[in-house]
């Protein structure tokens, strides 16, 4: 199953191999995905909090680039995915 990822908050194209986040709804198994960089992340932050106003249960996915050399890849990695570390306050 291949399916093409569009970022939710700049509409641009994600490529599976690049870092990215994924917010999954575990209501309805639907996954919105946004880009690593600073200003997708910011939208995704602002954004799912919404939707947590709303009632909704989210679950956060930290897709790392395919090259990340980091065997237990987050914040900080090696491979430098998610350079500007998001502020969740949960
Ligand atoms: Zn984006
Ligand atoms: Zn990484």
């Amino acid at each position: 199953m291949s399916r093409v990822l569009r970022c939710a908050a700049c509409a641009g194209r994600i490529k599976p191999h690049h870092p990215h986040i994924g917010v999954e709804d575990l209501e309805t198994g639907v996954e919105f995905s946004y880009h690593a960089r600073p200003d997708c992340q910011k939208r995704c932050v602002e954004e799912t909090a919404t939707r947590l106003e709303a009632g909704k249960v989210y679950a956060m996915h930290h897709y790392h680039s395919s090259r990340c050399p980091d065997e237990a890849p987050g914040f900080g990695c090696a491979g430098g995915c998610f350079d500007t570390p998001m502020a969740m306050a949960n």
